[in-house]
């Protein structure tokens, strides 16, 4: 504690002379977070055409300002919060996104009259004193307000009908240790050590973000000689096994691994491949104080942030897919845009890509640059994504309360004897099987997000319906062959259909009410990802943090500035994947853009919040 006071105590006296010689010499630009900047909640905006008139602007040439500062290609919520630090900071940011929609996964998809999110169900730490909640009023303006799921936020069903157990997952830590000892009363020496692991990892996040901010050559100088172990406590278990390995060695009672493992779908990696630490980090960010879903859907988060960025001069463009990111003597000089067949050059120095470190080093930079840049070796070693899924929306007629649901989570495993091994030998099964009638689906995930939001039946078209959104585990190869063809036939459909038989059979199973109310479905494969949102071979939280931090060096390597001057990258894959951490590491990016310490000045706004709440 002493030593981490100390720390506080150095930075701050770092950052006092730092914003002084700042504003002498006029060193950086201005403080992003100089000012509380949370504004009144404007009333609620559910007109469609309203909406579409922020989230919706159409690419043209003439709509792009003149002397920008930076162009952000695509509109995540990496990108948007990247802008809007910089638009706070005086910044003109174009940002433009392929799609439709601004939003990424945080935008949602309409389907006759409901709406549907794409990558949302919950986010953690999103209490009023939070760190994480000071971050997102800021860049939302205060727009943006949360509404707090059951204190049983997850439910996980375990067996098939005939033998099937409910064991719910309660909000915080502590809380949810003392439930799972009712579950499981035999067990708990395992339990007391499975979450002694979870505070072993209490750092976790400070020290790979750290590593992300050092210079290079400190990181390489730690990691290489073994003295990042030694003064962290990444030496420990918790750092160095699999989370599977952790488990299995905590208890033999196969309901409770599964309990200790079933937000692996969270994490997007097998427990077989992912550190405990990075498991501990989720169940951190989850179950620290409960969960939390945006009033209002997802996509309130563009629809708040875009207005920030138009006030310092910028603009957040669609339908602008980017093709190519040109250098000029070795730095970054334009972006080529491509709209209706057309392209399009549009000028700029400085360029921040959240499209992904796949997309962005082997597809937009030229390949001859690609190859001068560290991050070409990074891209092809962790070309592998995380893992992908098919997708089933479906209209509910009724409410929540007639269809027997609320606002959970919902999350299955067919045996649950070991999660692992069923989930990959489900992978690697024959697809003609996997689709056949009686071929059943190991795991997935259940969500009414409709049912969360308090503002849902504000909308005349939505009252007395509910969105249901069901996740299963896929392989991209299933379905690769049929990548850029346009009119992908029966046998796809087919295939599609199959699943979405098995998926809706389940979500009725679990939940016999909703059994003849439901009024449509839409089944999206890995290609919908790959398609809509650009996610490289469908991984659904883009590349395989997991698989980085299997090695140090590679993940502190990942960082949002590049060594192709100019070119900076944002969203999950410099950080993580979750809303949280993507917004986090916009936040990153924007500091090395800005060269500020962007980060510091949030954290002293939040401490002045802080004690001004407290007064
Ligand atoms: C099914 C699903 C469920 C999820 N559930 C949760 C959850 O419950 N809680 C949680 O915290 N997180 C969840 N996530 C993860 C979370 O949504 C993401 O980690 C986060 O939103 C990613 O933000 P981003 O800015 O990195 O990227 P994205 O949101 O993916 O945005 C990247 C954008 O770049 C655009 N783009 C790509 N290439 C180009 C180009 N060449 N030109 C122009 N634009 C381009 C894309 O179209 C896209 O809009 C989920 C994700 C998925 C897919």
């Amino acid at each position: 504690m002493i030593l981490v006071n100390f720390i506080i105590f150095f930075l701050n006296m770092l950052y006092t002379l730092f914003n002084t010689f700042s504003r002498v010499f006029r060193l950086s630009p201005p403080n992003p977070f100089n000012k509380d900047s949370r504004k009144p909640r404007k009333p609620y905006e559910h007109d469609p055409e309203a909406r579409s008139y922020v989230l919706q602007q159409n690419f043209s040439i003439d709509k792009v300002p003149s002397a920008l500062d930076a162009v952000v290609i695509g509109s995540g919520i990496g990108g948007l919060t990247t802008a809007v630090i910089l638009a706070k900071s005086g910044k003109k940011v174009l940002v433009l996104e392929q799609g439709k929609v601004a939003g990424g996964c945080c935008s949602t998809i309409p389907e006759q009259g409901l709406n549907f999110d794409i990558g949302v169900h919950y986010v953690g730490e999103m209490g009023d004193n939070s760190f994480c909640r000071t971050f997102f009023d800021q860049i939302t303006d205060g727009q943006v307000e949360w509404t707090k799921l059951e204190d049983q936020f997850d439910i996980v069903y375990i067996g098939d009908k005939h033998k099937q157990r409910i064991y719910p997952v309660t909000a915080g830590l502590e809380n949810w240790k003392v439930l799972l000892k009712e579950q499981f009363p035999a067990e708990t020496i395992g339990i007391d050590q499975y979450f002694a692991h979870i505070h072993t990892c209490e750092n976790a996040k400070f020290i790979f973000g750290a590593l992300k901010m050092m210079p290079l050559w400190f990181v390489h100088l730690l990691v290489k000689t073994g003295i990042l172990r030694v003064v962290t406590n990444m030496w420990k278990d918790a750092y160095t096994r699999s989370a599977l390995e952790l488990v299995q060695d905590l208890t033999h009672n196969h309901d409770l691994q599964t309990m200790l493992l079933y937000y692996w779908g969270d994490v997007g990696t097998l427990p077989s491949r992912t550190y405990f630490s990075t498991m501990a980090l989720i169940s951190k960010h989850l179950n620290l104080d409960g969960s939390y879903y945006p009033i209002g859907g997802p996509s309130e988060l563009p629809f708040n942030m875009i207005p920030i960025i138009e006030k310092a001069g910028g603009r957040v463009l669609v339908s602008a897919d980017v093709d190519e990111i040109f250098f000029t003597k070795g730095k970054v000089s334009s972006v080529c845009v491509k709209h209706n067949g057309e392209k399009f050059t549009v000028p700029c120095k400085m360029v921040i890509s959240d499209a992904g470190l796949y997309n962005t080093i082997m597809k937009l930079v030229p390949t001859l640059v690609a190859k001068n840049s560290y991050y070409y070796e990074i891209a092809n070693e962790l070309s592998e994504p995380c893992m992908t899924v098919i997708s089933c929306y479906a209209g509910l007629d009724g409410t929540p309360e007639q269809l027997g649901i609320k606002p959970q989570n919902y999350w299955f495993f067919l045996k649950g004897d070991d999660i692992d091994k069923e989930v990959k030998e489900y992978l690697n099964a024959d697809l003609e099987d996997l689709i056949k009638p009686e071929a059943d689906i190991p795991s997935g995930f259940i969500s009414f997000n409709s049912a969360k939001d308090p503002e849902w039946n504000m909308l005349k078209e939505r009252r007395g319906k509910t969105t249901m959104e069901i996740l299963i585990v896929a392989n991209w190869d299933w379905f690769k062959d049929w990548k850029n063809v346009e009119h992908k036939g029966t046998e796809y459909k087919h295939i599609k259909e199959a699943f979405g038989n098995k998926m809706i059979a389940r979500a009725v199973e679990m939940f016999p009410k909703i059994k003849d109310r439901i009024i449509f479905r839409r089944v999206g494969t890995p290609l919908a990802y790959d398609h809509a949102i650009r996610k490289h071979h469908g991984g659904m939280y883009g590349l395989d943090h997991a698989m980085a931090r299997y090695a140090p060096w590679m993940e502190a390597r990942l960082r949002a500035k590049t060594d192709l001057p100019g070119l900076y990258l944002t969203g999950q894959d410099v950080l993580d994947s979750g809303v949280v951490s993507a917004a986090f590491s916009g936040a990153l990016t924007a500091q090395a853009c800005l060269g500020r310490p962007v980060l510091w000045d949030l954290y002293q706004l939040h401490t002045k919040l802080f004690k001004q709440r407290r007064k």
